[in-house]
C-alpha cells in the first residue's frame, strides 16, 4: 500500500535509515564517546537480531516467561453499553507477565547484552514502571541492573522502588536539580557513557538515539503481529480501527506496526491532563514543534527556552515531553491520526471497563479505551481493536482517592 509517497510493503526496511531517521525525525544527538557506544549497538542488533538462535531464544522466552501469546478479548458487554452497532475488543497486555507491555522490549533488550556479552543494565526511571521491568529481565537473565530515579520519584513511588530492591536492581538516588525524570535521564547517560563497556543502556520507549526507536518497536512488533493473526481468526475479517495510548509511544508503536501495511484507520492517544495549557497536559505531538532532546529530534513540548516543557497527566507512563521520531513521522504522512483525552474521561473508561468486563485497566491504557469509545459511537457499524497496554493495580489508590469511585 502507498499512502503519501511512502510504500507500506518496504516500509520496515526503509525506515529508519541507515543513520536512524524516520522522515526528518531520529537520529544520534550525543557526544562522540556515546556516539561510539550507539553504533556498537547498532552493528550488535543487526547482526543479532538475524541470528537463528536469538530468535528461537526470544521465541521462547515470551512463551514461557512472559505468557505470549496474550489473548484479544471481545468486549461485548462494553460494546452493549454503546447501542451495539460497533463491536469493542482488547489486545490483552495487561495478561503479560509483570502487568505490562513493558516486558516485550526489556526482555529484547537484556537478551541483546547478554549476547553482546555485556554484564550489566543501565536506565532511569520515573513512575518506576520500566525501572520494574528491566529489574525483572535483569534478573531472569543474571545481569547487574542500575536504575537511576531522582529522589522526588523515589518518594512518591515507594512500591515500584521495594519491586526494583526485590528484584534485585541497585536504585541509585539522583539528588540535584528537581530530582524527577530529567535529572534522572542525564544522571544515566552520564554513568553508561563512562561503563559502556561492561554495560548496555536500556531505553524505556521508542525513543533517544538511534537504534533504540527502531530496536523497541521491533521488540514491541510482537503486539501488532499477533493482534492481526489473532484478529482474523477470531472474525474473519481485520478491525476497521485500531487504537492505542502514547507517552512515549512503545506499545502504540508495537501494535501499529502489525496493521500499517492494511486498510486500516490508525489512531494514536495522547493525554489531554487538566486542559489544553503548557504544563497542563503531556500531549507533545497534538501541541508541540521539532526539536531535539534527549539524544533524538521528533516532536516535543517546549518552555520558554526552548527546553522540554513540564508535563502533566493522571498517568504517570504518559507524561514525557515528547513522543518517538517515528509517531512524528506517521503524523506528518497523514497515516496515524493522533488525538486526546483527557484525565477526567480516562477515569471514566478506567471505571467502565472494570464494572463491564471484570478488567481493571492501567489509568495509561484507559485513555486509549476512552477514545476507542468515543470512536465507536460516531461509527455505525465495524469493529474497533484497542490495545491494553497494562493492567491498573498500580492506579487504584490514587484514583479513588482523588476521583472515589463512580
Ligand atoms: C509506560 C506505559 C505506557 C506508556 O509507554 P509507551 O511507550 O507510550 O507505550 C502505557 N501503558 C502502560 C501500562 C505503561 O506502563
Amino acid at each position: 500500500m502507498i499512502f503519501n509517497g511512502v510504500d507500506f510493503d518496504t516500509y520496515f526496511n526503509d525506515y529508519p535509515d541507515k543513520d536512524g531517521y524516520f522522515g526528518p525525525y531520529g537520529g544520534v544527538f550525543v557526544d562522540e564517546n556515546l556516539k561510539k557506544a550507539m553504533a556498537e549497538i547498532t552493528d550488535a542488533y543487526y547482526s543479532i537480531c538475524q541470528s537463528r538462535k536469538f530468535i528461537a531464544e526470544l521465541r521462547r522466552i515470551r512463551a514461557e516467561f512472559q505468557g505470549r501469546p496474550t489473548p484479544i478479548s471481545h468486549l461485548e458487554r462494553l460494546s452493549d453499553s454503546l447501542g451495539g452497532k460497533v463491536q469493542l475488543y482488547a489486545k490483552r497486555e495487561d495478561l503479560n507477565h509483570s502487568g505490562a507491555h513493558k516486558l516485550n522490549h526489556c526482555m529484547g533488550e537484556a537478551l541483546l547484552a547478554k549476547y553482546m556479552g555485556k554484564k550489566k543494565v543501565i536506565a532511569e526511571t520515573g513512575a518506576g514502571q520500566h525501572g520494574v521491568a528491566l529489574a525483572t529481565a535483569a534478573a531472569y537473565f543474571g545481569l547487574a541492573c542500575d536504575i537511576y530515579m531522582g529522589a522526588v520519584d523515589i518518594k512518591k513511588q515507594a512500591p515500584n522502588v521495594a519491586r526494583m530492591k526485590v528484584l534485585g536492581a541497585n536504585v541509585v538516588e539522583v539528588t540535584h536539580g528537581l530530582q524527577t525524570l530529567k535529572e534522572a535521564v542525564d544522571a544515566a547517560f552520564e554513568a553508561y557513557s563512562k561503563e559502556y563497556e561492561n554495560a548496555i543502556y536500556c531505553i524505556g520507549s521508542v525513543l533517544g538515539p538511534h537504534p533504540f526507536p527502531m530496536m523497541v518497536r521491533d521488540f514491541q512488533s510482537v503486539v501488532g503481529i499477533e493482534a492481526r493473526e489473532q484478529f482474523l481468526d477470531m472474525t474473519g475479517h481485520l478491525p476497521n480501527a485500531i487504537v492505542a495510548c502514547v507517552g512515549g509511544g512503545s506499545n502504540a508503536a508495537g501494535l501499529f506496526s502489525g496493521f500499517l501495511n492494511d486498510p486500516v484507520d490508525i489512531y494514536g492517544v495522547e493525554p489531554l491532563g487538566r486542559g489544553a495549557k503548557l504544563g497542563d497536559h503531556a500531549a507533545s505531538l497534538t501541541f508541540g514543534s521539532e526539536g531535539v532532546m534527549h539524544g533524538f529530534n521528533s516532536i516535543m513540548l517546549k518552555d520558554e527556552n526552548g527546553e522540554p516543557a513540564p508535563v502533566y497527566s493522571i498517568a504517570s507512563g504518559l507524561d514525557y515531553p515528547s513522543s518517538g521520531p517515528e509517531h512524528a513521522f506517521l503524523m506528518d504522512l497523514g497515516r496515524v491520526k493522533y488525538d486526546v483525552i483527557d484525565d477526567d474521561e480516562s477515569v471514566d473508561a478506567f471505571y467502565k471497563l472494570s464494572r463491564l468486563e471484570g478488567i481493571i485497566p492501567a489509568i495509561e491504557s484507559s485513555h486509549a479505551l476512552a477514545y476507542g469509545m468515543k470512536l465507536a459511537k460516531t461509527m455505525d457499524h465495524g469493529s474497533v481493536l484497542i490495545n491494553l497496554s497494562g493492567r491498573g493495580d498500580k492506579d487504584l489508590d490514587y484514583v479513588i482517592e482523588k476521583y472515589g469511585i463512580r
